[in-house]
Protein backbone atom coordinates (compact mmCIF):
# COMPACT_ATOMS: atom_id res chain seq x y z
CA UNK A 1 0.00 0.00 0.00
CA UNK A 2 2.37 2.43 1.10
CA UNK A 3 4.99 1.67 -2.20
CA UNK A 4 1.97 2.75 -4.39
CA UNK A 5 1.45 5.71 -2.73
CA UNK A 6 4.69 6.76 -3.01
CA UNK A 7 4.58 5.88 -6.45
CA UNK A 8 1.89 7.95 -7.81
CA UNK A 9 3.53 10.54 -6.00
CA UNK A 10 6.15 10.49 -8.07
CA UNK A 11 4.20 9.92 -11.32
CA UNK A 12 2.14 13.20 -10.01
CA UNK A 13 5.93 14.89 -9.40
CA UNK A 14 7.29 14.11 -13.01
CA UNK A 15 4.04 15.45 -14.11
CA UNK A 16 4.30 18.46 -13.04
CA UNK A 17 8.03 18.66 -14.09
CA UNK A 18 6.62 17.76 -17.44
CA UNK A 19 4.56 20.83 -17.34
CA UNK A 20 5.90 23.68 -19.53
CA UNK A 21 5.60 26.61 -16.90
CA UNK A 22 3.64 29.31 -18.71
CA UNK A 23 3.83 31.89 -15.81
CA UNK A 24 0.60 33.25 -15.24
CA UNK A 25 1.24 31.49 -11.42
CA UNK A 26 2.40 34.83 -10.72
CA UNK A 27 -0.86 36.41 -11.06
CA UNK A 28 -1.58 37.37 -7.41
CA UNK A 29 2.00 38.58 -7.29
CA UNK A 30 0.88 41.11 -9.75
CA UNK A 31 -2.45 41.89 -8.00
CA UNK A 32 -0.36 42.18 -4.86
CA UNK A 33 2.40 44.88 -6.36
CA UNK A 34 -0.39 46.44 -7.71
CA UNK A 35 -2.35 47.19 -4.85
CA UNK A 36 0.46 48.07 -2.56
CA UNK A 37 1.81 50.17 -4.92
CA UNK A 38 -2.12 52.22 -5.16
CA UNK A 39 -2.13 52.08 -1.59
CA UNK A 40 -5.49 50.79 0.78
CA UNK A 41 -8.36 53.28 2.37
CA UNK A 42 -10.62 53.02 4.76
CA UNK A 43 -13.70 54.70 6.37
CA UNK A 44 -14.71 53.58 9.59
CA UNK A 45 -17.68 55.58 11.59
CA UNK A 46 -18.11 55.81 14.94
CA UNK A 47 -21.28 56.55 16.81
CA UNK A 48 -23.17 56.91 19.65
CA UNK A 49 -23.87 59.10 22.97
CA UNK A 50 -21.16 61.55 23.51
CA UNK A 51 -18.58 60.30 26.79
CA UNK A 52 -18.81 56.29 26.07
CA UNK A 53 -14.94 56.67 25.05
CA UNK A 54 -15.45 56.88 21.13
CA UNK A 55 -12.81 58.95 20.21
CA UNK A 56 -10.18 57.24 23.25
CA UNK A 57 -11.01 53.65 21.72
CA UNK A 58 -10.12 55.15 17.89
CA UNK A 59 -7.09 56.73 19.10
CA UNK A 60 -6.31 52.93 20.70
CA UNK A 61 -7.32 51.18 17.91
CA UNK A 62 -4.47 53.28 15.65
CA UNK A 63 -1.82 54.40 17.83
CA UNK A 64 -2.57 57.80 16.77
CA UNK A 65 -4.02 60.92 17.85
CA UNK A 66 -7.33 61.70 15.19
CA UNK A 67 -9.01 64.38 17.81
CA UNK A 68 -6.45 67.14 18.69
CA UNK A 69 -8.59 70.17 17.89
CA UNK A 70 -11.84 68.78 19.76
CA UNK A 71 -13.75 70.78 21.51
CA UNK A 72 -15.91 69.80 24.35
CA UNK A 73 -19.56 71.51 24.90
CA UNK A 74 -21.00 72.41 28.19
CA UNK A 75 -24.69 70.89 29.06
CA UNK A 76 -25.95 74.35 28.29
CA UNK A 77 -24.19 74.17 24.88
CA UNK A 78 -25.70 70.22 24.01
CA UNK A 79 -29.12 71.09 25.05
CA UNK A 80 -29.55 73.00 21.77
CA UNK A 81 -26.61 70.53 20.07
CA UNK A 82 -27.57 69.12 16.98
CA UNK A 83 -25.92 66.33 15.28
CA UNK A 84 -22.76 67.57 13.51
CA UNK A 85 -20.50 65.09 11.62
CA UNK A 86 -16.33 65.10 11.28
CA UNK A 87 -14.19 63.98 9.33
CA UNK A 88 -10.42 63.20 10.38
CA UNK A 89 -8.03 61.86 8.29
CA UNK A 90 -4.72 60.14 8.42
CA UNK A 91 -2.36 58.26 6.09
CA UNK A 92 -0.47 55.23 8.12
CA UNK A 93 1.73 53.63 6.64
CA UNK A 94 3.61 50.20 8.10
CA UNK A 95 5.74 47.87 6.53
CA UNK A 96 5.64 49.91 3.12
CA UNK A 97 1.60 49.32 3.29
CA UNK A 98 -0.08 52.65 2.96
CA UNK A 99 -3.52 52.63 4.28
CA UNK A 100 -5.47 56.11 3.97
CA UNK A 101 -8.16 55.83 7.19
CA UNK A 102 -11.04 58.28 7.57
CA UNK A 103 -12.54 58.37 10.68
CA UNK A 104 -16.13 60.11 10.68
CA UNK A 105 -17.66 60.71 14.23
CA UNK A 106 -20.99 62.15 14.68
CA UNK A 107 -20.47 64.61 18.09
CA UNK A 108 -23.93 65.61 19.55
CA UNK A 109 -25.57 62.05 18.68
CA UNK A 110 -28.02 61.51 21.70
CA UNK A 111 -26.84 64.33 23.85
CA UNK A 112 -30.43 66.40 22.99
CA UNK A 113 -33.00 66.36 25.37
CA UNK A 114 -35.38 64.75 22.48
CA UNK A 115 -33.19 62.95 20.41
CA UNK A 116 -36.01 62.14 17.96
CA UNK A 117 -34.92 61.44 14.89
CA UNK A 118 -31.35 62.34 15.54
CA UNK A 119 -29.97 59.51 13.19
CA UNK A 120 -31.44 60.87 10.50
CA UNK A 121 -27.99 63.40 9.83
CA UNK A 122 -25.97 60.05 10.30
CA UNK A 123 -28.18 58.42 7.39
CA UNK A 124 -28.27 61.46 4.98
CA UNK A 125 -24.42 61.71 5.06
CA UNK A 126 -24.19 57.86 4.54
CA UNK A 127 -26.84 58.57 1.57
CA UNK A 128 -24.40 61.66 0.03
CA UNK A 129 -21.45 59.76 0.29
CA UNK A 130 -23.68 57.08 -1.77
CA UNK A 131 -24.92 59.53 -4.00
CA UNK A 132 -21.61 61.33 -4.93
CA UNK A 133 -19.87 57.99 -5.75
CA UNK A 134 -23.06 57.39 -8.08
CA UNK A 135 -22.73 60.67 -10.09
CA UNK A 136 -18.41 60.34 -10.15
CA UNK A 137 -18.80 56.77 -11.27
CA UNK A 138 -21.66 57.70 -14.22
CA UNK A 139 -19.90 60.99 -15.13
CA UNK A 140 -17.08 61.46 -17.86
CA UNK A 141 -14.10 61.02 -15.86
CA UNK A 142 -14.41 57.81 -13.67
CA UNK A 143 -10.48 57.31 -13.11
CA UNK A 144 -9.41 58.57 -9.77
CA UNK A 145 -12.91 59.03 -8.31
CA UNK A 146 -12.65 59.57 -4.42
CA UNK A 147 -14.24 57.03 -2.32
CA UNK A 148 -16.09 58.33 1.05
CA UNK A 149 -18.86 55.47 1.46
CA UNK A 150 -18.56 54.46 5.22
CA UNK A 151 -17.46 51.16 5.21
CA UNK A 152 -18.13 50.13 8.96
CA UNK A 153 -19.93 51.89 11.68
CA UNK A 154 -19.02 51.17 15.16
CA UNK A 155 -21.56 51.70 17.60
CA UNK A 156 -21.30 52.27 20.95
CA UNK A 157 -23.62 50.71 23.10
CA UNK A 158 -23.59 52.09 27.07
CA UNK A 159 -22.94 49.72 30.22
CA UNK A 160 -24.67 51.08 32.04
CA UNK A 161 -28.11 50.46 30.40
CA UNK A 162 -29.99 47.00 30.72
CA UNK A 163 -29.25 46.10 27.39
CA UNK A 164 -30.15 48.21 24.46
CA UNK A 165 -32.06 51.60 24.54
CA UNK A 166 -34.92 52.55 22.50
CA UNK A 167 -32.34 55.07 20.32
CA UNK A 168 -29.98 52.39 20.05
CA UNK A 169 -32.51 50.28 18.26
CA UNK A 170 -33.95 53.12 16.46
CA UNK A 171 -30.48 53.82 14.81
CA UNK A 172 -29.34 50.53 13.97
CA UNK A 173 -32.53 49.76 12.56
CA UNK A 174 -32.44 53.47 10.67
CA UNK A 175 -28.92 52.70 9.41
CA UNK A 176 -28.45 48.52 9.05
CA UNK A 177 -29.66 48.30 5.09
CA UNK A 178 -27.07 50.93 4.64
CA UNK A 179 -24.11 50.28 6.42
CA UNK A 180 -21.50 47.43 8.29
CA UNK A 181 -22.82 47.93 12.12
CA UNK A 182 -20.65 46.41 14.17
CA UNK A 183 -22.02 46.95 18.23
CA UNK A 184 -19.52 47.90 20.96
CA UNK A 185 -20.15 47.31 24.39
CA UNK A 186 -18.25 50.45 26.12
CA UNK A 187 -15.71 50.81 28.69
CA UNK A 188 -16.40 47.40 29.86
CA UNK A 189 -13.64 48.02 32.68
CA UNK A 190 -17.20 48.95 34.57
CA UNK A 191 -18.40 45.81 34.43
CA UNK A 192 -17.87 42.48 35.96
CA UNK A 193 -16.97 39.81 33.61
CA UNK A 194 -20.35 37.91 34.80
CA UNK A 195 -22.02 41.40 34.04
CA UNK A 196 -19.97 41.49 30.61
CA UNK A 197 -21.14 38.02 29.59
CA UNK A 198 -24.92 38.62 30.78
CA UNK A 199 -24.99 42.12 28.98
CA UNK A 200 -23.34 40.62 26.05
CA UNK A 201 -26.11 37.64 25.63
CA UNK A 202 -29.14 40.29 26.27
CA UNK A 203 -28.05 42.47 23.56
CA UNK A 204 -27.63 40.11 20.63
CA UNK A 205 -30.57 38.63 22.16
CA UNK A 206 -32.70 42.31 21.44
CA UNK A 207 -30.89 42.05 17.94
CA UNK A 208 -32.47 39.46 17.46
CA UNK A 209 -35.95 40.38 18.71
CA UNK A 210 -35.80 43.86 16.82
CA UNK A 211 -34.59 42.09 13.61
CA UNK A 212 -31.61 44.36 13.23
CA UNK A 213 -29.40 42.99 10.37
CA UNK A 214 -25.65 43.83 12.08
CA UNK A 215 -22.41 42.62 10.04
CA UNK A 216 -22.53 39.17 9.71
CA UNK A 217 -19.18 37.86 9.33
CA UNK A 218 -18.72 35.31 6.44
CA UNK A 219 -19.09 31.65 7.31
CA UNK A 220 -15.11 30.18 6.90
CA UNK A 221 -14.58 27.09 4.40
CA UNK A 222 -14.93 24.11 4.95
CA UNK A 223 -11.71 23.12 4.41
CA UNK A 224 -10.05 25.63 6.53
CA UNK A 225 -8.13 24.39 9.56
CA UNK A 226 -9.61 23.68 13.06
CA UNK A 227 -7.92 26.38 14.68
CA UNK A 228 -9.29 29.13 12.08
CA UNK A 229 -12.80 27.65 12.48
CA UNK A 230 -12.50 28.10 16.18
CA UNK A 231 -11.06 31.71 16.30
CA UNK A 232 -13.93 32.45 13.77
CA UNK A 233 -16.29 30.67 16.09
CA UNK A 234 -15.41 33.08 19.25
CA UNK A 235 -14.95 36.38 17.02
CA UNK A 236 -18.66 35.53 16.56
CA UNK A 237 -19.62 34.62 19.94
CA UNK A 238 -17.84 37.95 20.96
CA UNK A 239 -20.29 40.06 19.90
CA UNK A 240 -20.84 43.05 21.21
CA UNK A 241 -17.66 44.32 21.48
CA UNK A 242 -16.91 44.64 24.84
CA UNK A 243 -13.58 47.35 24.84
CA UNK A 244 -11.64 49.55 27.06
CA UNK A 245 -9.79 52.46 25.60
CA UNK A 246 -6.79 54.48 26.74
CA UNK A 247 -4.18 56.47 25.52
CA UNK A 248 -1.99 56.66 28.68
CA UNK A 249 0.97 53.63 29.11
CA UNK A 250 0.76 52.30 32.30
CA UNK A 251 3.91 49.82 34.10
CA UNK A 252 2.06 46.07 34.72
CA UNK A 253 4.56 43.39 36.22
CA UNK A 254 7.59 45.50 34.45
CA UNK A 255 5.86 45.90 31.08
CA UNK A 256 4.76 49.46 29.95
CA UNK A 257 1.08 49.26 28.63
CA UNK A 258 -1.59 50.77 27.09
CA UNK A 259 -4.13 50.32 30.38
CA UNK A 260 -6.10 52.03 32.91
CA UNK A 261 -4.47 52.47 36.36
CA UNK A 262 -7.08 52.08 39.75
CA UNK A 263 -6.59 52.20 43.09
CA UNK A 264 -6.70 48.15 43.81
CA UNK A 265 -4.83 47.45 40.00
CA UNK A 266 -4.68 47.82 36.17
CA UNK A 267 -7.11 46.99 33.19
CA UNK A 268 -4.55 46.16 30.02
CA UNK A 269 -6.56 47.32 26.86
CA UNK A 270 -4.57 44.49 24.91
CA UNK A 271 -4.85 41.92 27.59
CA UNK A 272 -7.63 39.27 25.55
CA UNK A 273 -8.61 38.40 29.49
CA UNK A 274 -9.52 41.99 30.36
CA UNK A 275 -11.44 42.71 26.70
CA UNK A 276 -12.35 42.19 23.61
CA UNK A 277 -10.02 45.24 22.40
CA UNK A 278 -7.09 42.79 20.14
CA UNK A 279 -10.05 40.58 18.98
CA UNK A 280 -11.79 43.86 17.55
CA UNK A 281 -8.86 45.57 16.23
CA UNK A 282 -7.57 42.58 14.53
CA UNK A 283 -10.81 41.97 13.17
CA UNK A 284 -11.14 45.32 11.65
CA UNK A 285 -7.54 45.65 10.49
CA UNK A 286 -6.13 42.16 10.09
CA UNK A 287 -8.85 39.45 9.23
CA UNK A 288 -12.37 41.23 7.84
CA UNK A 289 -11.25 45.05 6.67
CA UNK A 290 -11.52 43.89 2.45
CA UNK A 291 -15.01 41.78 3.58
CA UNK A 292 -16.03 45.07 5.01
CA UNK A 293 -15.40 47.03 1.87
CA UNK A 294 -17.07 44.42 -0.23
CA UNK A 295 -20.28 44.19 1.24
CA UNK A 296 -20.46 47.90 1.30
CA UNK A 297 -19.93 48.08 -2.40
CA UNK A 298 -22.34 44.51 -3.05
CA UNK A 299 -25.22 45.21 -1.16
CA UNK A 300 -25.58 48.70 0.28
CA UNK A 301 -23.87 50.73 -2.54
CA UNK A 302 -25.93 48.52 -4.82
CA UNK A 303 -29.05 48.30 -3.04
CA UNK A 304 -28.90 52.60 -3.52
CA UNK A 305 -27.86 52.61 -6.67
CA UNK A 306 -30.97 50.65 -7.53
CA UNK A 307 -33.23 53.07 -5.32
CA UNK A 308 -31.90 55.57 -7.92
CA UNK A 309 -32.02 53.75 -10.86
CA UNK A 310 -36.12 52.90 -10.03
CA UNK A 311 -36.61 56.30 -8.88
CA UNK A 312 -35.28 57.88 -12.08
CA UNK A 313 -37.29 55.27 -14.24
CA UNK A 314 -40.63 56.21 -12.67
CA UNK A 315 -39.77 59.93 -13.64
CA UNK A 316 -38.93 59.67 -16.90
CA UNK A 317 -42.18 57.56 -17.58
CA UNK A 318 -44.04 59.92 -15.90
CA UNK A 319 -42.33 62.75 -17.80
CA UNK A 320 -43.46 61.04 -20.98
CA UNK A 321 -46.91 60.36 -19.89
CA UNK A 322 -47.44 64.25 -19.12
CA UNK A 323 -45.87 64.86 -22.42
CA UNK A 324 -48.32 62.64 -24.42
CA UNK A 325 -50.76 63.82 -22.29
CA UNK A 326 -49.96 67.96 -23.26
CA UNK A 327 -49.81 66.74 -27.04
CA UNK A 328 -52.85 65.53 -26.96
CA UNK A 329 -54.62 68.22 -24.97
CA UNK A 330 -52.91 70.96 -26.76
CA UNK A 331 -52.53 72.54 -23.71
CA UNK A 332 -50.01 75.42 -23.88
CA UNK A 333 -47.79 75.04 -21.03
CA UNK A 334 -44.02 74.27 -21.56
CA UNK A 335 -43.53 70.55 -20.33
CA UNK A 336 -39.92 70.19 -19.32
CA UNK A 337 -38.13 67.54 -21.41
CA UNK A 338 -34.85 65.67 -20.21
CA UNK A 339 -32.43 67.29 -22.91
CA UNK A 340 -31.37 65.58 -26.13
CA UNK A 341 -33.96 62.63 -25.30
CA UNK A 342 -36.23 62.12 -28.34
CA UNK A 343 -39.65 59.42 -27.57
CA UNK A 344 -37.79 56.76 -29.25
CA UNK A 345 -34.25 57.46 -27.15
CA UNK A 346 -36.44 57.61 -23.64
CA UNK A 347 -38.23 54.27 -24.65
CA UNK A 348 -34.55 52.98 -24.93
CA UNK A 349 -33.62 54.63 -22.05
CA UNK A 350 -36.55 53.10 -19.98
CA UNK A 351 -36.17 49.90 -21.39
CA UNK A 352 -32.61 49.56 -20.34
CA UNK A 353 -33.79 51.03 -16.76
CA UNK A 354 -36.39 48.16 -16.58
CA UNK A 355 -34.05 45.31 -17.36
CA UNK A 356 -31.60 46.62 -14.66
CA UNK A 357 -33.90 47.63 -12.36
CA UNK A 358 -35.50 44.02 -12.20
CA UNK A 359 -31.99 42.25 -12.01
CA UNK A 360 -32.39 39.73 -9.02
CA UNK A 361 -29.85 41.54 -6.40
CA UNK A 362 -31.64 44.63 -7.27
CA UNK A 363 -34.91 44.17 -5.61
CA UNK A 364 -36.05 46.34 -3.14
CA UNK A 365 -38.48 48.19 -1.64
CA UNK A 366 -40.17 51.29 -3.55
CA UNK A 367 -40.99 53.10 -0.46
CA UNK A 368 -37.27 54.14 0.11
CA UNK A 369 -36.00 57.51 -0.86
CA UNK A 370 -32.51 57.41 -0.81
CA UNK A 371 -31.90 61.20 -0.56
CA UNK A 372 -32.16 61.95 -4.23
CA UNK A 373 -34.42 64.78 -5.02
CA UNK A 374 -36.06 64.52 -7.68
CA UNK A 375 -34.57 67.36 -9.59
CA UNK A 376 -31.44 66.04 -9.04
CA UNK A 377 -31.76 62.95 -10.85
CA UNK A 378 -32.29 64.83 -14.24
CA UNK A 379 -29.39 66.61 -14.15
CA UNK A 380 -27.63 63.21 -13.82
CA UNK A 381 -26.24 61.72 -16.84
CA UNK A 382 -29.13 58.90 -17.17
CA UNK A 383 -27.30 57.27 -20.09
CA UNK A 384 -23.59 56.09 -18.53
CA UNK A 385 -25.43 55.82 -15.12
CA UNK A 386 -26.78 52.86 -16.51
CA UNK A 387 -24.35 51.08 -18.51
CA UNK A 388 -22.85 47.64 -17.19
CA UNK A 389 -21.36 49.03 -14.31
CA UNK A 390 -18.09 48.13 -14.03
CA UNK A 391 -16.79 49.27 -10.79
CA UNK A 392 -13.52 51.36 -10.91
CA UNK A 393 -12.69 49.89 -7.81
CA UNK A 394 -12.65 46.42 -9.08
CA UNK A 395 -11.85 47.29 -12.83
P1 LIG B 1 -16.43 60.20 23.45
O1 LIG B 1 -17.15 61.46 23.80
O2 LIG B 1 -17.38 59.08 23.20
O3 LIG B 1 -15.45 60.38 22.34
O4 LIG B 1 -15.63 59.76 24.76
P2 LIG B 1 -14.09 60.04 25.15
O5 LIG B 1 -13.19 59.15 24.39
O6 LIG B 1 -13.81 61.50 25.09
O7 LIG B 1 -14.10 59.52 26.67
C1 LIG B 1 -14.86 60.13 27.67
C2 LIG B 1 -14.29 59.80 29.05
O8 LIG B 1 -14.31 58.40 29.29
C3 LIG B 1 -12.82 60.19 29.17
O9 LIG B 1 -12.61 60.69 30.48
C4 LIG B 1 -12.05 58.91 28.98
O10 LIG B 1 -10.82 58.90 29.66
C5 LIG B 1 -13.02 57.90 29.57
N1 LIG B 1 -12.89 56.60 28.94
C6 LIG B 1 -12.63 56.32 27.65
N2 LIG B 1 -12.61 55.00 27.43
C7 LIG B 1 -12.86 54.40 28.62
C8 LIG B 1 -12.95 53.04 29.07
O11 LIG B 1 -12.81 52.11 28.29
N3 LIG B 1 -13.24 52.83 30.37
C9 LIG B 1 -13.41 53.84 31.27
N4 LIG B 1 -13.66 53.54 32.51
N5 LIG B 1 -13.34 55.13 30.89
C10 LIG B 1 -13.05 55.41 29.59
Amino acid sequence: MEKMAANSETNSDSEDQDKEYVGFATLPNQVHRKSVKKGFDFTLMVAGESGLGKSTLVNSLFLTDLYKDRKLLNAEERITQTVEITKHTVDIEEKGVKLKLTIVDTPGFGDAVNNTECWKSVADYIDQQFEQYFRDESGLNRKNIQDNRVHCCLYFISPFGHGLRPLDVEFMKALHEKVNIVPILAKADTLTPNEVKKKKFKIREEIEQYGIKIYQFPDCDSDEDEDFKQQDQELKDSIPFAVIGSNTVVEAKGKRVRGRLYPWGIVEVENSAHCDFVKLRNMLVRTHMQDLKDVTRETHYENYRAHCIQSMTRMVVKERNRNKLTRESGTDFPIPVIPGANDTETEKLIREKDEEVQRPHLECEPEHTYGLKQDEHSSLELHSALGPDPDPETS
